[in-house]
């Protein structure tokens, strides 16, 4: 692909450099029709049992695409109290809210409880505590709230670099299947119910195959456990970070075709439907936005050729933290550079960091100071991920509506809200 910039009219119209000029470099520049286009995709995974698309939140947590996510029909999965006042402030209904948890405190599962959200357990400790939550808090033994969910382990995992992967032996979250029989102890010594069952193999899988196997597996366990309410299969479904390369799609089609006969003989076999879940994060949210932003220098060192941008791992961390991929285009005179004659050039930002890379020995057109440098692919753990690094306010986030008007969904922050805390 020559360019998905224009490809997909990202822009829709739009001049970039006036959208520099309005509101600021770096700046995240979100696609509605994307956005909403991967929503829809991801809450068709299932359509033959009920099915329920729970768009893991920690991808990016903005107030405006958490409203697209509830217009259109998505559930949500929160890690942390401030995801859930976030959802709760969209519009969510607590019943549209998991609460997937790890290592958290009395006080935050109190916080579910009180709002009456599901919650998952990810730890026999945890689990325990949660009964203990209950106990303290008086409720009655046949209360909604002593019915939760467990995060099992199944013991394998799949992800794009270590770092994500979270389900297997090596990693820390959920409950090896080898303690089930502890969870029913607890629970009966709480007078609990495991109203559901999740997992989450890992993050960022273009290949089906792991994640139907895990699927498989899972419900295997869930014949184990009496009654459930859901099943949740977990997220992880990839995007072509390479697009400019060609790489193909996340074959949803492929996927959901070998998915439905696993559902089949899970359903003969268990005797109640249960609702099916997974819990898509990047999916949703990773192609609906570009960064743009300046570049300020290019220089040769030792015979390589760096070009300095003002998007720094404070404002996108994934290549500095995991070796992430991100598209690059070069946009000049409001134009993409046409990708015909490339050479190597290494892309940073203007942090005080020698990790601090964007793009390392990349074949691109020749950067020339001035050019805005449009990164691909980052909404998700884009803005979600940044920081103050630097002492550097975080960008401004906008959004390319439907019908062409240009909204800002998050200002700038300035040093005065950095100075605030003080
Ligand atoms: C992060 C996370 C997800 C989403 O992962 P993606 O790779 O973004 O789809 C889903 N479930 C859990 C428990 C997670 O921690």
């Amino acid at each position: 692909m020559n360019s998905f910039i224009e490809k997909s009219n990202f822009f829709k119209g739009n001049s970039p450099e006036k959208i520099a000029a309005e509101y600021g470099t770096p700046v995240y520049v979100y696609n509605e029709d994307i956005l909403r286009d991967r929503m829809h995709k991801v809450s068709q995974v299932i359509t033959k049992y009920p099915y329920t698309a729970n768009y893991s939140v920690k991808a990016n947590t903005n107030i405006h695409i958490l409203k697209l996510a509830l217009e259109e029909d998505l559930n949500c999965d929160a890690m942390s109290v401030g995801e859930i006042e976030m959802l709760l402030k969209a519009g969510f209904p607590e019943e549209r809210i998991f609460f997937v948890p790890n290592n958290v405190a009395a006080e935050e599962l109190e916080f579910a409880i009180h709002n009456g959200i599901m919650t998952s357990l990810d730890s026999l400790e945890q689990l325990e505590l949660y009964g203990e939550v209950c106990n303290q808090l008086g409720l009655s033994s046949d209360d909604r709230s002593r019915r939760c969910a467990v995060r099992i382990n199944p013991g394998v995992g799949a992800g794009h670099c270590e770092k994500v992967v979270t389900g297997g032996k090596k990693t820390k979250f959920g409950i090896p299947e080898d303690d089930i029989p502890q969870i029913f102890e607890i629970i009966k010594k709480y007078n609990l119910t495991i109203a559901g069952i999740n997992q989450h193999i890992g993050s960022l899988f273009m290949d089906p195959q792991p994640y139907l196997d895990a699927v498989t597996n899972l419900l295997r366990i869930a014949k184990g456990f009496k009654n459930l309410e859901f099943i949740d299969f977990g997220g992880g479904y990839g995007i072509p970070y390479h697009k400019l390369d060609d790489e193909k799609d996340f074959p949803m089609q492929d996927f959901i075709a070998r998915l439905e006969p696993i559902l089949d003989s899970f359903v003969a076999d268990y005797g109640s439907t249960p609702l099916f879940k997974s819990e898509p994060g990047r999916f949703c949210v990773a192609e609906g936005s570009v960064i743009l932003g300046r570049v300020h220098a290019v220089k040769q060192n030792n015979g390589k050729i760096y070009a300095g941008t003002d998007i720094g791992m404070n404002v996108l961390v994934r290549p500095s933290m995991y070796d992430s991929w991100h598209d690059v285009e070069v946009i000049r005179d409001d134009k993409v550079v046409a990708r015909d004659t490339l050479m190597e050039q290494t892309v940073t930002g203007n942090i005080c960091e020698s990790g601090d890379i964007l793009a390392k020995d990349r074949p691109l057109p020749k950067i020339q100071r001035g050019d805005l440098a449009c990164i691909l692919d980052a909404g998700a753990y884009g803005w979600s991920m940044c920081s103050t690094y630097n002492s550097r306010p975080r960008a401004a986030e906008v959004l390319v509506c439907k019908d062409g008007s240009i909204k800002q969904i998050r200002r700038r922050e300035t040093i005065e809200d950095l100075m605030r805390l003080f």
